[in-house]
């Protein structure tokens, strides 16, 4: 692909902008000589005023969503898209998350522009477990495990079960809860039908990812040894 096409579906400006980016040198290779439109460059090599040139298509990064924050590209609050740097939002492909997490769920959140790995990852067929950590307004009443486990739960307005989940109990009113589907504000809801409600939820890990020590609010460009671990 041309260089400045590159540039420009990275969402650093329009074919036009980056044309003149070029004109004014400020795109470089590594020891800061000046490229020019026609060179032939490593995408590792390119530097935007002395900045990396950002991940190439095919990007998949994980967010650190913090509370507060919607899963939308339109919304009149804080959106995902405000957490990463705003040409992120012009880049071709687009990012799209994996999945949502409520306004109110914190934790592990994945965006890509790899529409064929979103599928893998999303697809029933995945099973990939997601971990919620919640924190209950009520004591559980011990019962929930052997719920949530049965397969046999059914959600209002749902017309099938739900897969069985694992229940662990970490405290009184806290709880960890591995699921392997994603319905509907899934979680809030099977605490619901046991008579409970969540007051705070949180998701640590996604199949063998998990968050580490990433900040709230903070993001990653995921490796091939992340995606092997997400699997
Ligand atoms: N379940 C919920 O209820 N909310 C989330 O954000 C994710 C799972």
């Amino acid at each position: 692909m041309k260089l400045v096409k590159l540039i420009a579906n990275l969402g650093y400006g329009s074919r036009k902008q980056v044309t003149a980016m070029f004109r004014e040198g400020l795109i470089t290779d590594a020891d800061g000589e000046v490229l020019y439109a026609d060179d032939k460059v490593e995408h590792a090599a390119i530097r935007i005023e002395g900045e990396p040139l950002d991940p190439p298509a095919g990007l998949v990064l994980m967010l650190h969503k913090p509370l507060g924050v919607t899963c939308s590209t339109k919304d009149p609050g804080r959106v995902v898209y405000d957490l990463l740097p705003p040409r992120f939002r012009r880049r071709s492909p687009l990012l799209s998350t994996v999945g949502r997490l409520d306004r109110d769920t914190s934790g592990l959140l994945l965006m890509t522009d790899d529409g064929a790995l979103l599928h893998r990852i999303v697809s029933p067929k995945a099973q990939l477990a997601k971990v919620y950590e919640a924190t209950l307004a009520q004591d559980l009443r011990g019962d929930e495990a052997g719920i949530f486990a049965s397969g046999t739960l059914q959600l209002e307005s749902e017309t099938t079960p739900l897969h069985p989940a694992a229940l662990e109990v970490l405290g009184p009113r806290h709880a960890r809860l591995t699921l392997t589907e994603g319905r509907y504000h899934q979680v809030r809801r099977m605490f619901a039908a046991v008579g409970n409600h969540v007051d705070a939820l949180h998701r640590p890990r996604i199949g063998g990812l998990d968050l580490g020590d990433l900040p709230a609010g903070q993001w990653r460009a995921l490796g091939p040894d992340d995606l092997d671990r997400l699997f």
